[in-house]
């Protein structure tokens, strides 16, 4: 082995590091921030001692040079860009839009591979027609998933007469096709039926599937991304590619199998077809049922002289950007002597962590955020849960069967002595259901936008009880 290929795998074996430092330093929200950089700088190694291995083997024309640069400054800019640019509420269609580009770009290197006029070894035939299955299945299953979060696709479950059949038609398809193609390497009618069948079956695959599980299944897809790179590094005989995948592919396996427990739902029953549809499309409370509205004012004393507070955020929290407010009335009550705490759901908002960042951003010291698991047996003891723009998460109907939230662990609100729900109106949460808590006769409802309830909250605090 000459210096140069010493040198580079050396190189590729501390970005391999980096990923993996990068990885543990995510583990927690302090050292997050420091991880994700960790990681990219490890990327950024890796791509350009990439770009120097093609110059030295000279495998690479001047041409080649120029669209290899073009590409990434153009595939960089607009990446920085939407990136910066996102809202908090939309990063999750955004995570999606790129598991779709990483899947895409994953399934096209193979297609080169097999096309490119070379022969392929069978090993690298089994390998590339995973990696265009794995990867036209996330390219167009992501494509769906950010269309439903975005709205452009109705979140519901989208069932039509012989979707299922259609399913299994189109995995025999991919079937036949990828062991034709690892029989035949390069078969051109091979390769497009492998392709035309992974890229519909990824439609099929999330439309079913209803926008109250999407966590699950964007989770799900980023892990296939993951595994589609990885099949690529074998294809292209790139180790740090392989390294990279694989750390995707097992950490999304990981979280898809944290949500999924965390919402009561199996992975099996996401692959094969659709879940999360339910029995009933509408159950609870109906939308003029009685409910206790409750000014600012009143809100204010019953805070001002409760000894432990509970804050349960939700996706209405992000919606309003409140997060500073919530904070600044959580140290107000804090001044007084009172236990504040905040109850975090795994899927609150509409990404993993959504409510650990925002709060994170606000500077909310972190031992006051408590995870489902530790919050729930604390509601009891708790004298007013202030939930600020949550909803299903909330839900007690979630506790029984024919719903499509049924067995989706909750935060026990309802356990609590006094419930306030700051939200705009009566509106539903993603999963299109009434909330039987606002119902409940000890539940106060402040209908606000969750920045204004809470500014005026703090208002009140400060005027009436000093
Ligand atoms: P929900 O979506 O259930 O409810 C949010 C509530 O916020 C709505 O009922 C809405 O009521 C209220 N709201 C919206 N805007 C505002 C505002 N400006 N001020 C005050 N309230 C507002 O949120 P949850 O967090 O409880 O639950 C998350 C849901 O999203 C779950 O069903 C989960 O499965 C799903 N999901 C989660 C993802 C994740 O990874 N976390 C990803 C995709 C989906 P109103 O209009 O009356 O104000």
């Amino acid at each position: 082995m000459s210096a140069f290929d010493t040198a580079t795998r050396l190189v590729y074996l501390a970005a391999a590091a980096g990923f993996v430092l990068g990885l543990h330093l995510m583990n927690s929200p302090a050292t997050a921030r420091r991880g994700n950089q960790l990681s990219a700088a490890a990327m950024a190694v890796a791509v350009l001692v990439t770009g120097a291995v093609l110059i030295h083997d000279d495998s690479i024309t001047a041409v080649g040079v120029v669209v290899l640069l073009a590409g990434a400054a153009f595939g960089g800019a607009v990446g920085l860009y939407a990136a910066r640019g996102v809202a908090m509420t939309a990063m999750p269609q955004l995570v999606s839009l790129f598991n779709a580009v990483g899947g895409a770009a994953a399934a096209l290197l193979a297609v080169n591979d097999l096309t490119d006029g070379t022969s392929a070894g069978t090993s690298v035939a089994v390998t590339a027609a995973l990696d265009i299955l794995i990867g036209t299945v996330t390219f167009t299953g992501s494509l769906i998933a950010a269309g439903k979060l975005q709205g452009w696709i109705p979140s519901q479950p989208l069932v039509f007469p012989g979707a299922r059949a259609l399913t299994g038609v189109l995995a025999a398809g991919f079937l036949g096709g990828g062991c034709w193609l690892v029989a035949a390497p390069g078969d051109r009618v091979a390769l497009v039926l492998l392709v035309l069948c992974g890229l519909g079956f990824g439609v099929t695959m999330v439309l079913p599937i209803g926008g109250a599980d999407m966590p699950v299944v964007i989770s799900l897809l980023n892990a296939f991304t993951g595994t589609a790179v990885a099949m690529a590094g074998f294809v292209l005989a790139n180790p740090v590619l392989i390294i990279a995948g694989a750390l995707v592919g097992a950490s999304g396996t990981i979280l898809t199998k944290l949500m999924a427990d965390a919402m009561n739902r199996s992975i099996p029953s996401i692959i094969v077809g659709g879940f999360g549809t339910g029995d009933a499309p509408s159950v609870g409370t109906s939308r003029d049922a009685h409910v206790r509205e409750v000014s600012a004012d009143d809100v204010a004393i019953q805070l001002a002289y409760a000894s432990k507070v509970m804050f349960v955020p939700g996706y209405g929290l992000a919606a309003a950007q409140a997060q500073h407010q919530l904070a600044e009335l959580g140290q107000l009550l804090e001044a007084r002597g009172i236990e504040v705490s905040y109850a975090i759901h795994p899927v609150a908002g509409r990404m993993p962590g959504h409510m650990n960042v925002l709060l994170a951003e606000a500077n909310v010291p972190y031992p006051q955020l408590q995870e489902m698991d530790e919050a729930n047996p604390e509601f009891a003891r708790t004298d007013v849960a202030l939930v600020v723009g949550a909803n299903d998460v909330t839900n007690p109907v979630a506790r029984r069967p024919g719903n499509p939230i049924s067995g989706m662990p909750i935060l026990d609100v309802d356990q609590a002595r006094a419930v306030v729900v700051i939200k705009r109106s009566m509106g539903h949460g993603y999963a299109g259901i009434d909330n039987e808590l606002y119902a409940d006769p000890r539940t106060g409802m402040l209908f606000a936008d969750a920045r204004r309830g809470i500014t005026e909250l703090t208002a009140a605090v400060k005027t009436l009880v000093g």
